[in-house]
């Protein structure tokens, strides 16, 4: 299944994406709702199908705890970031993954403006990743059984502010949790319609050019053992989002460094499950931008 939510009529609604049209769901408005009982899966028959451009897309998932998120869970983007920068070699790429949380407040959909927070930093970075929604939780998950509590997936960007997420320690969560910095969606694909979660484009683009481009072949540690480490004496939930790290060409690791500035249109895409495109404001009010195009692909 490829489920939205949106808003119709002035309410939350999730619907089913079919070739013909998006079919409205009743009553139910959250994911979790479904995770727990898929018998409440019904079509609402009293409603027409709906066109996607249309309506107004809405964050698919509103998780109810932290966003699980790995640090440098791709070797390039390890390369560029800790392994360049301290002068390390292959031999210290990490045992065990990074985990760090994003506020649930970070949650934006997958065409809401986000904002720049220019009051706070001067350097807002992308990172575009797979985001992967349990089905159902756990503790010490074995990694060969970690598969079969997936619900489904979502294509998420982890914007990240680097100057706060440096400036506060080494906890990296203040400069990852300012508000509307997580966007999601546009859909979330079950885990029974992607063969291989393991096999997937990735790629980030600002203002039409790419910046990030990779396949999820090359997480150093796949969505399995993401689980099963993360689940060990820590009892994970059904509907938490795990965040599976992000590909090389981060805007701090160019040369000279690029960050995001008012204006600038990021598409967030992963194969087979869509595309987002948020559109950067900073002092400009949200409402002036012309970039909310209802749309689940960027083509
Ligand atoms: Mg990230």
């Amino acid at each position: 299944m490829k489920i939205i939510a949106f808003e119709y009529a002035g309410r939350r609604r999730l619907g089913l994406v079919q070739a013909e049209g998006v079919q409205v769901l009743e009553d139910v408005v959250d994911i979790e709702e479904l995770i727990h009982l898929p018998e409440r899966l019904q079509v609402d028959s009293s409603l027409p199908l709906l066109a996607v451009e249309q309506l107004v897309l809405l964050s698919v998932i509103r998780p109810r705890r932290n966003l699980f998120c790995v640090g440098w869970n791709y070797r390039k983007h390890f390369d560029e970031s800790i392994g360049k920068r301290e002068g390390q070699g292959p031999e210290t790429l990490p045992e065990v993954p990074t985990f760090f949380t994003k506020a649930t407040t970070t949650v934006a959909s997958a065409v809401d403006d986000l904002p720049l927070h220019p009051e706070l930093s001067s350097k807002l970075d992308w990172e575009v990743e797979l985001a992967v929604v349990l089905g159902r939780g756990g503790r010490d998950i074995p990694e060969d059984q970690a598969m079969a509590h997936v619900y489904g997936y979502t294509v998420a960007n982890d914007i990240s502010a680097r100057d706060l997420q440096r400036a506060h320690g080494a906890q990296w969560f203040k400069g990852k949790s300012l508000d509307g910095t997580c966007p999601l969606g546009p859909v979330l694909l079950t885990a029974d319609e992607i063969a291989n979660p393991q096999a997937l484009r990735i790629s980030c683009r600002i203002n039409g050019q790419t910046v990030q481009s990779d396949s999820t072949a090359n997480q150093i540690f796949p969505i399995a053992r993401l689980i099963a480490e993360l689940s060990r004496g820590m009892t994970l939930l059904a509907g938490d989002v795990i965040l599976t790290g992000t590909p090389d060409g981060i805007g701090a690791a160019r040369t000279p460094p690029v960050f995001l500035r008012e204006g600038d249109r990021i598409e967030s895409e992963v194969e087979g499950i869509g595309c987002m495109r948020n559109q950067v404001f900073g002092a400009l009010s949200a409402a002036t931008s012309s970039y909310r195009i209802a749309s689940l692909n960027c083509e």
